[in-house]
Parts: C-alpha cells; sequence; structure tokens
C-alpha cells in the first residue's frame, strides 16, 4: 500500500467508527490480519467486535512467561467464549534462560532489552506472514499516544498497523465493555489501569494517567513494540 493510501485511509477513518474501519481492514487484508492484544479492555472491545466481521482472525497475544495469573485467566475465559485462533507468542527464552545469559532480573537493570527480548523480537516473528495488524493504541492512554494515527505502515514488522480505537476515550471503551456484559482483567478493580508483565506493572492512582503503572520506577514507558525503533540493537539478542 502506497504512503500516499496510508495517508488517506487515516485521514477517511477519522470519523468512522471502530467496528467500520475493522471491516475495512477484513475486506482488505483477509487472512492476513491479525489482531495483536495484551487483553487491555480496548483489546476486549475488539475482540467482541471482531466476532461480527471475521471470527476467526488469527488473534496474537505476546505470552512473556512474566504476566499475572488474572491475565492468563482472562485469556483462557474469552479463547473459550470467542472461540478464538489465539496465538500464545512466546520470547525464545524462558525466564530462567534470560537469567542465565542475561542475569537475574534483567527488567529492573535493563528493562528495554528485557522487552526487546521478550516482546519486540517475539511479535516481529510472529507477524512474518501477515500484512496487517491490529493494535489497541488510545490517544487518551498517554501523552506518547496522543498523535496515534488510525492506519500507519510499521516499517519494523514490515505490515500495516491499523488503531481503530486510537480516538476512543477509556470511558468510551469501559461503556462498551459494560453494555456487552464482557469479562475483563480483575486487577483494573484494584487500582491497575494498565497490565503488564506482574515484574514491571504497579497499580496507579484514580486521576494518573493510564500507563503510569508501568515501569513506574524505570522512567519507562513503553515496551518498544509500539515505537518506530528497535529499544536495542537486534544483533545483542538474535541469537539467544
Ligand atoms: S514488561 Fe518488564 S518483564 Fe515484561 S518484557 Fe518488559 S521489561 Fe521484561
Amino acid at each position: 500500500m502506497l504512503k500516499s493510501q496510508i495517508q488517506s485511509y487515516a485521514a477517511q477513518f477519522e470519523s468512522a467508527s471502530p467496528s467500520e474501519i475493522l471491516s475495512w481492514a477484513s475486506d482488505t487484508f483477509g487472512d492476513r490480519l491479525a489482531v495483536v492484544t495484551s487483553f487491555q479492555v480496548t483489546g476486549i472491545a475488539t475482540l467482541h467486535m471482531m466476532q461480527r466481521v471475521q471470527p476467526r482472525s488469527p488473534v496474537l497475544t505476546l505470552d512473556t512467561g512474566l504476566l499475572f495469573p488474572e491475565t492468563r485467566d482472562l485469556m483462557d475465559e474469552l479463547e473459550a467464549r470467542f472461540d478464538l485462533d489465539l496465538r500464545r507468542v512466546k520470547p525464545r527464552q524462558t525466564p530462567a534462560q534470560q537469567a542465565r545469559d542475561y542475569g537475574d532480573r534483567l527488567w529492573e537493570r535493563n528493562p528495554d532489552r528485557c522487552c526487546h527480548i521478550r516482546k519486540t523480537i517475539p511479535l516481529r516473528d510472529a507477524l512474518d506472514g501477515f500484512d496487517a495488524w491490529i493494535a489497541g493504541l488510545r490517544r487518551d492512554q498517554s501523552p506518547n499516544r496522543a498523535a496515534t494515527p488510525i492506519v500507519s505502515r510499521d516499517a519494523r514488522n514490515g505490515a500495516i498497523k491499523i488503531a481503530p480505537f486510537a480516538n476512543w476515550t477509556e470511558s468510551q471503551v469501559w461503556d462498551y465493555i459494560r453494555a456487552h456484559d464482557l469479562p475483563y482483567n480483575r486487577l483494573h478493580d484494584i487500582g491497575y489501569p494498565s497490565i503488564g508483565c506482574w515484574t514491571c506493572t504497579n497499580a496507579a492512582g484514580e486521576d494518573a494517567d493510564r500507563r503510569s503503572g508501568r515501569w513506574s520506577r524505570q522512567g519507562k514507558t513503553e515496551c518498544g513494540i509500539h515505537l518506530p525503533q528497535l529499544a536495542s540493537p537486534l544483533s545483542e539478542v538474535v541469537n539467544a
């Protein structure tokens, strides 16, 4: 898809609903389209809408080996409820193997490298063969995400990236979850606005930005899969 076409779609979809954008994505990319989700609320709304659009679209989730049990329970529940083609994408190394090669608790000493090993490389590998992927990004999640385009070229993964909910607010997503009686991660009820690996996720204050509980002691706000460049040189870990 040409850059001009991507920009045209991105502009056109500013006034479209997420379900209209998902329908376009399905019509355009068919079985070369993947949903990528970590089972945050926007991802759950995406999976629900996809049931009417392309119910067996592959769903990729980054199973770092360090997820909360609550996240695993939710994954299992939604996989069964929607009969998802859910693919748990694992890093090349278990946490123990990573500790052997890079030292214990790498996420505390070098979280960029840890995310690179456990998220960025596995996603790149998993997206091989897909032309487009759907992400649950919203512009209201953090200043970093305020300019998220609805359609863009993801050069690192060689695919088109689609963010159908970019201009929805958190409260719109929660309204959708409640209106459709959808399950969600129980950790949200005890103060976790955004949920990733247990090693790097904390509860946050009511008024904090929605990513503030992630890597809160490391000055990091993104794992890297939504950043345009690799967090650290691929050659450092490619043979891990
Ligand atoms: S969120 Fe933390 S533990 Fe998970 S991959 Fe990133 S740095 Fe590692």
